[in-house]
């Protein structure tokens, strides 16, 4: 999306405290972009970071993480190597799920239990291994409401066409109830899919 639209999208949930952000992947243009004008808004947000590209060419690196702290920003995991983690083995498990927020944690100075799933995609064997580590929060990207203390939380992605009709109809929630139906739906075959 473009500068232009991510500013629109951040000046119509600036009065909504119900309105949660995150970021995925680790980019630079979290820091680059995204940072600088939540700042100006007063705006906090969380910081999904994958910690086996850390400092990458084009990825949040050591000195961004504390930027984003300074700054009251909080960071969670996208694990290690954005990998899907419906299709990894134990060892690669430990490295995404374990390994990648220890590392966060000693770079961030705090345990780092909040996840944010890579491509959105899991089952019910991902998220046994999620909670069997402790995780206290996981995001998704099923689309809809959450309940703010829920465990598991569906995001709205944002999209490269969003327009002001497409952020106030995700912000009113306005959505029929055929495709409410059809979210919750899509929602509990994924978390019993093995
Ligand atoms: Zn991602």
């Amino acid at each position: 999306m473009s500068v232009a639209q991510f500013e629109r999208m951040l000046d119509a949930v600036a009065e909504r405290p119900d309105v949660h952000l995150t970021f995925d992947d680790g980019n630079a243009s979290d820091i680059d972009v995204a940072l600088p004008r939540l700042i100006e808004r007063g705006l906090t947000a969380e910081f999904f970071l994958l910690a086996g590209l850390l400092g990458d060419h084009g990825r949040v690196d050591q000195a961004g993480v504390q930027a984003l702290m300074d700054a009251g920003m909080a960071i969670g995991s996208h694990g290690w190597l954005h990998r899907d983690w419906r299709r990894i083995d134990d060892a690669q498990a430990r490295e995404e799920l374990d390994y990648a927020r220890r590392i966060l944690g000693e770079l961030t100075g705090y345990p780092v239990s909040r996840v944010a799933i890579p491509f959105g995609s899991y089952d019910r064997r991902v998220l046994r291994r999620l909670r069997a580590n402790g995780v206290t929060r996981v995001y998704t990207s099923d689309g809809g409401c959450a309940r703010s203390g829920a465990w598991l939380q569906a995001r709205t992605s944002l999209r490269h066409d969003m327009d002001d009709a497409w952020i106030s109809r995700v912000l009113d929630g306005d959505t029929s109830v055929r495709q409410r139906v059809r979210r919750r739906a899509v929602r509990a075959a994924k978390r019993l899919r093995g």
